[in-house]
């Protein structure tokens, strides 16, 4: 009989315990020390390869230290790092003009984490709401979604309905209105419920609640409803966007191009933390100097960086590979679960996967499965209790899905 954990190194374990005594305990590792990354593998400090099933949240997805996303940081870095938007520089109007046309908007607004761009999506929202919809001051409400996962600030934890995030972290932003995902008769009903909605804010696909993917032409009927409403459609593609689904944009499977566009993670490949919001002129020219900023958005590194980011994902064809792979890997997965009761459920788009673990929420038993990928030599982690995201980078090729699909059977067999 198998054991389900292996024996950690004595090295791993002296960087875990480091981490145990030093840094707060807000998150709980899987147990493995990477020191190097290349491609879709990354390596434990005591030289094990593993292939990277999670890609830091879909922030990867061009693979770990793309040789041209990191020759494009260590070149600017050299040059120049920050000015503070005091002043103007040489990388950022570039990038500015690059991105919108990229993906079709008139303007951006830069920052640096996906947490801070959803910020800036909501209050470009409201000012959009009173300034020009006309709302009263202080009355916008902003739909938004059950299970949502949108970062951590305050604001944004008031929404949410994980209870863990937003235990005792109280008291909580107002003007909110939660329904669930997926409804579009709930959307309207909110919609008509009062004259103050600013927007609506949605995930294309709820990566954290565990790829939970919408019916088929939710987010058109929304966008038309937020139109019909004169309400904004925020779109939050953090982990969505940039290819992961089989698309630039996940909303681009049913052709919608939101009102805000919100994206992050793999916007910079994973190597520097860029985010970014997108509107046209009639929303976001709203937000005049000193009312909104960021010391570090928009610098030279961030802008540099993103450039070389977004056309690997052009001229590597990304978007086409995830959704190539995404068919194999969701094919191969099925063929599993028809031998192994295990999985009773393969669902996701391009590579954003999940499988569903035959047990209950709170059951150990993805935790341990986990812990076989990893030591089969396959990374990936549990999302809300008994799903198992597989987010492998978008670089990854098919004889490698083939190799990665034997490595679950395997694993998944150990548990019979
Ligand atoms: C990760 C994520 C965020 C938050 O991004 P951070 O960079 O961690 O602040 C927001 N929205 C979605 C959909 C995400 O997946």
């Amino acid at each position: 009989m198998e054991q389900s954990h292996q024996a950690l190194s004595s090295k791993s374990e002296a960087f875990i315990e480091k981490e145990n005594k030093y840094g707060a305990h807000n998150y709980h590792p899987l147990p493995v020390v990477l020191e190097k990354g290349e491609g879709v593998y990354v390596w434990d400090v005591d030289g094990k390869k593993y292939y990277d099933f999670l890609s830091a949240y879909s922030a990867v997805n061009q693979g770990h230290c793309h040789p041209k996303i990191v020759a494009a940081m260590v070149k600017q870095a050299q040059t120049l790092t920050l000015t503070s938007r005091a002043f103007y520089n040489d990388q950022l109007g570039p990038y500015e003009e690059f991105v919108t046309k990229y993906f079709g908007f008139d303007k951006i607004l830069p920052m640096n984490t996906g947490a801070e761009a959803v910020e800036t999506a909501l209050k470009l929202c409201r000012k959009w709401a009173y300034e020009v919809k006309g709302i009263p001051e202080n009355q916008a409400q902003i739909i938004v979604c059950e299970n949502n996962f949108h970062g951590r600030t305050t604001t944004i934890i008031s929404f949410s309905n994980d209870e863990n995030a937003r235990k005792s972290f109280g008291p909580f932003t107002t003007g909110f209105i939660k329904i669930p995902y997926d409804d579009i008769e709930a959307l309207e009903n909110a919609l008509k419920s009062t004259n103050n909605i600013a927007g609506f804010l949605v995930e294309p696909i709820q990566g954290e609640a565990g790829v939970y993917v919408p019916a088929d032409g939710y987010l058109a009927k929304a966008k038309a409803l937020c139109e019909q409403y004169n309400a904004l459609f925020i779109a939050d593609e953090v982990q969505t966007g940039i290819a992961r689904t089989g698309k630039l944009l996940a909303v681009h499977h049913e052709n919608v191009q939101p009102d805000i566009l919100i994206l992050g993670k793999a916007i910079s490949g994973g190597v520097y933390p860029v985010s970014a919001v997108l509107a046209n002129d009639a929303i976001m020219n709203v937000i005049k100097p000193g009312q909104h900023g960021s010391t570090f958005g928009g610098n030279p590194v961030a802008a540099a960086v993103a450039i070389a980011a977004l056309e690997v994902v052009r001229d590597e064809n990304l978007s086409q590979n995830a959704a190539h792979l995404g068919v194999v890997l969701r094919t191969g997965l099925n063929e599993i679960a028809s031998r192994n009761p295990l999985i009773t459920l393969v669902r996701g788009k391009g590579l954003l996967n999940a499988i569903v673990i035959n047990c209950e929420e709170d059951s150990d038993l993805a935790w341990d499965i986990c812990m076989k990928f990893s030591e089969y030599g396959l990374l990936a982690k549990p999302t809300h209790g008994n799903k198992i995201r597989l987010a492998p980078p978008l670089v990854i090729t098919e004889t490698q899905i083939y190799e990665c699909l034997g490595i679950i059977e395997r694993a998944l067999n150990d548990f019979r």
